[in-house]
């Protein structure tokens, strides 16, 4: 395909499974796509899902290929919201804004106007607006010479995000961690992995974020330490202070992001260096909660399973049970 235009329904058929396809028709039928615009080879639109808010699907014709994107939580290729936004693309064009016109319209305007769009703007879609200006900030960032501090600007949304927008706000987060990621080149490995490290635990101080049914707080924190995990790995970097306020972290027990601590814990202490300093923690810790485990508790603490088998799969305890010394 050349062209947008020449775009059809067998296209779009092509496009997703039967069912998402079926879901999509529907979709357009019913009139959930709301607002589409055209900006050269670039369509999007609002599409109303089922649940709270809208979801926004764009797609863009590249180098011949379709480049499909929504905000929604289907994983598994395209979507249905897309669909819908391409069929109402092939069977009702002029319904879609041109925005490369209204482009065209703001380089001729006075800057007093452009203010007043923005102005209201900022009033009447705070978050969309923050939204864009920390995209805009890319660019400006990457000019700096200094290392711009990501975890302050992260810790800044968390603390003012709007907790029945979870989703905004997780949006807004995984931007400022493609940023930190954009500064590992010319920062380095230790920059990037303490600033990625950092941001992850923001997390811990805004719990609402995670306790979203769609797991999207919990999701952006494991991706935030799988990249952490990646830099220690590939360039050998040994951070004292992350794995002490990781050990620390899983050891408080206490939050939603547990689960995610330990297997990042477990996955960076692969070396030899990381083993070494770990062994009298990990050790102590064990003897501490086995105590509590004899002062007739029932069952065994996750805490302890955990410590356990750690002790085990880090070579601290043989076979027999017995405490490894060094
Ligand atoms: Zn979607």
């Amino acid at each position: 395909m050349k062209k947008l235009e020449e775009m059809t329904r067998e296209d779009v058929r092509k496009l997703a499974d039967y069912k998402i396809f079926e879901r999509g028709v529907e979709y357009f039928a019913e009139g959930h796509v709301i607002e589409p615009s055209v900006s050269g080879n670039k369509l999007m639109a609002e599409v109303e899902g089922s649940s709270y808010r809208n979801y926004r699907a764009s797609v863009e014709l590249a180098n011949g290929q379709l480049e499909c994107k929504c905000d929604c939580p289907y994983d598994w290729g395209t979507c249905k919201h897309v669909i819908a936004l391409l069929l109402h693309w092939v069977k009702k064009k002029d319904d879609f804004e041109d925005l490369g016109h209204v482009a065209e319209k703001m380089e001729k305007m006075p800057r007093e106007d452009l203010l007043k769009i923005l102005r209201r703007f900022a009033k009447d879609e705070p978050q969309r607006f923050a939204e864009i200006v920390d995209l805009a900030l890319v660019g400006e960032i990457a000019d700096e010479t200094k290392a711009p501090d990501f975890v302050k600007k992260a810790k800044n949304i968390l603390r003012n995000g709007d907790d029945r927008r979870i989703s905004d706000v997780v949006r807004r987060v995984s931007i400022i961690h493609e940023q930190a990621l954009g500064r590992f080149k010319s920062n380095g490995a230790n920059y990037a992995a303490d600033q990625l490290f950092r941001i992850a635990c923001a997390f811990l101080d805004a719990p609402w974020v995670c306790e979203d049914s769609k797991g999207e707080g919990i999701g952006l924190v494991s991706e935030l330490l799988d990249d952490v995990r990646l830099i220690w790995m590939n360039h050998k970097i040994s951070k004292k202070e992350i794995l002490d306020e990781t050990w620390k972290i899983i050891n408080a027990d206490t939050t939603l992001l547990t689960d995610s601590f330990d297997d990042f814990f477990e996955s960076i202490c692969k070396g030899e260096w990381e083993r070494k300093i770990m062994r009298k923690p990990i050790i102590q810790r064990l003897i501490q909660l086995e105590e509590l485990e004899n002062r007739g508790r029932q069952y065994k603490s996750y805490r302890y399973e955990q410590t356990l088998h750690f002790a085990r799969k880090f070579g601290y305890i043989s076979q027999k049970g017995v405490y490894i010394q060094d």
